[in-house]
């Protein structure tokens, strides 16, 4: 005689409640037991998935050209796929280098390189490690939207360091597969952060002692590394905005908080409340000299980060600050704030355009004929719906300056 765990009873109920049909001849009932089924299901996956911690160990040195050496155990698996394109920047999967995996009593198994960054092995490992060269991007301006690390700091995108495992099915108790599994496994994370001397790291995520943090998502998770990094601190309508930077700029550290609070609030108006309880704002300069580069920002989750070139002059230098942090504040909001998921930045961004540089001309940051000109407006990438969405709200913007707010 065998016991079956609660799962197993749970999962043979769900089974017998969609496969016998035990109520063949009345429809309400019927129907109610494929909801039953359903949620039964659901709980399986939940019981099943809770307990599916990942622990990653990011060792990065201060050498230059960095390289990130990664540790992890996961839930059993047999396939990994690392991100090859994000925004614009490809082949990053070429990064990645000595993948080895190890079964749960550490005995090393083969495996195959299917792809540039997609790797199989021939049973399931536990635990697997590799490098990631964290050598700058070619594009100055990339180096907003991936991980690198030149020495001095650097930014850990865990979206880029992590496997995606979202993209490959993973066997679970009693051999079933599941893609929830593996996309909870973005939300269990533990990091430990293992930096040169004297070298420190920030983030929204929850530090729970030394460099570990609890990573909420994986997939939004970035983290600031440095050797002299320095932060200070808003709290802005009940939420905490953090600044970090190790830069020595023409302005004062309080003079960008104090802009970035007043942007947030002015979007705040626009949606009525705080898009999260805490945002942290990197400012920091390109990992190398680029003169094509004035500035190159992203927001992912609740982590802006904003790449800018040295100016001399503090009111030139906080106007060019403006443009990116009006338009980058406001995708705390939109999209990361809203539960899109799809391909909608043609939509969003020229909203995201036009709202921050209705913002910026009435902080008196800039004038309309300056946001008129300004790169965001240009920013072309390529995506024609974009370029679409971009000029017409910038018809409307034009229609707006000229019809109804005065000259
Ligand atoms: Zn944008």
């Amino acid at each position: 005689m065998t016991f079956d765990s609660p799962i197993g009873v749970i999962s043979r109920l769900a089974r017998q409640l969609l496969n016998w049909r035990l109520f063949p001849g009345n429809l309400v009932l019927r129907d109610l037991s494929y909801a039953i089924a359903g949620i039964i299901l659901l709980l399986i996956f939940a019981g099943d998935t809770y307990a599916q911690q990942t622990t990653v160990t990011i060792r990065v040195g201060a050498e230059a050209p960095a390289k990130a050496f990664i540790e992890a155990s996961s839930a059993p698996s047999r396939n990994w796929s690392f991100r090859n394109e994000y925004a614009g920047v490809s082949e990053l999967a070429n990064r990645i280098d000595a993948f080895r995996v190890f079964d749960s009593k550490g005995a090393e198994i083969p495996t195959r390189r299917l792809a540039p960054g997609q790797f199989t092995a021939v049973s399931d490992a536990t635990t697997f490690r590799y490098q990631v060269s964290l050598s700058p991007p070619a594009r100055a301006a990339d180096a907003a939207r991936v991980s690198w690390a030149n020495g001095i700091r650097g930014l850990l995108m865990l979206a880029d360091l992590l496997p995606d495992y979202s993209q490959a099915e993973q066997p679970l108790n009693g051999g079933r597969k599941a893609k929830v599994a593996v996309e909870n496994a973005w939300r269990n994370v533990t990091l430990r952060l293992d930096l040169a001397t004297g070298w420190t790291a920030y983030s929204n995520d929850k530090q729970s002692g030394g460099n570990v943090f609890e990573i909420a998502n994986a997939q939004s998770s970035v983290f600031v590394i440095g050797a002299h990094l320095r932060t200070s601190r808003q709290i802005v309508s009940g939420m905490l905005l953090e600044f970090v930077t190790d830069e020595q700029w023409a302005f004062p550290d309080a003079d960008v908080l104090n802009m970035g609070s007043q942007v947030l609030k002015e979007h705040r108006d626009v949606f009525g409340a705080m898009p999260a309880s805490r945002v942290t704002l990197t400012l920091l300069s390109f990992p190398y000299d680029s003169a094509a580069e004035k500035w190159s920002a992203e927001t992912r989750g609740t982590f802006v980060t904003l790449l800018f070139t040295k100016q001399t002059l503090k009111n030139v230098a906080l106007a060019q600050l403006s443009v990116p942090l009006t338009h980058e504040l406001f995708h705390l909001w939109v999209p990361n704030g809203l539960g899109l998921s799809g391909d909608y930045d043609w939509f969003y961004e020229g909203f995201t355009v036009y709202q921050a540089a209705r913002a910026g001309v009435r902080l008196g940051f800039f004038t309309f004929q300056e946001a008129n000109t300004s790169p965001a407006w240009l920013m072309v990438y390529g995506n024609r719906h974009r370029f679409l969405a971009q000029h017409i709200t910038r018809a409307i913007f034009c229609y707006k300056v000229d019809h109804i707010l005065p000259a």
